[in-house]
């Protein structure tokens, strides 16, 4: 399926990467919900993390490894992030292409935007 980010991974629609090798591919999300919001995703086109299977783990390893990596890269492994993966629509998932979102830079607020867990 051709979505938004297998057009950033063909090159069609432009992207600020900061991170890629022949599996992964990271990017500045292009509406920033902190500081600093970097898009993890993997080249192989997973649309959600419903659909990983036991071959794509060490994928989903080294995508958390590449997360470290950037953190580290850009000043806030210390101060700390959060490593988000929305999957279907109650997480609002917008793009059906796997991807974490690395967060940080700031304090970040409540895990999740209503008390909806309580209900
Ligand atoms: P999600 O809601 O988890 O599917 O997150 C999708 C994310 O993709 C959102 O935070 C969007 O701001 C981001 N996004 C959509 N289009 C682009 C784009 N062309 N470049 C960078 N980030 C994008």
């Amino acid at each position: 399926m051709e979505t938004v980010f297998s057009k950033i991974i063909e090159g069609t629609i432009p992207a600020r990467k900061v991170f890629e090798n022949e599996r992964i591919l990271a990017f500045y999300d292009i509406e920033p919900a902190a500081p600093v919001h970097v898009l993890i995703i993997p080249k192989k086109p997973i649309p959600s993390m419903n659909d990983v299977t036991a071959e794509d783990l060490p994928l989903i390893g080294e995508m958390h490894a590449v997360a470290q990596q950037i953190a580290r890269e850009l000043g806030i492994a210390d101060t700390g992030y959060r490593l988000i993966n929305n999957c279907g629509p109650d997480s609002g998932q917008a793009v059906p292409h796997l991807h974490y979102h690395l967060l940080g830079g700031g304090k970040l607020g409540a895990l999740v935007g209503n008390s909806a867990s309580h209900a």
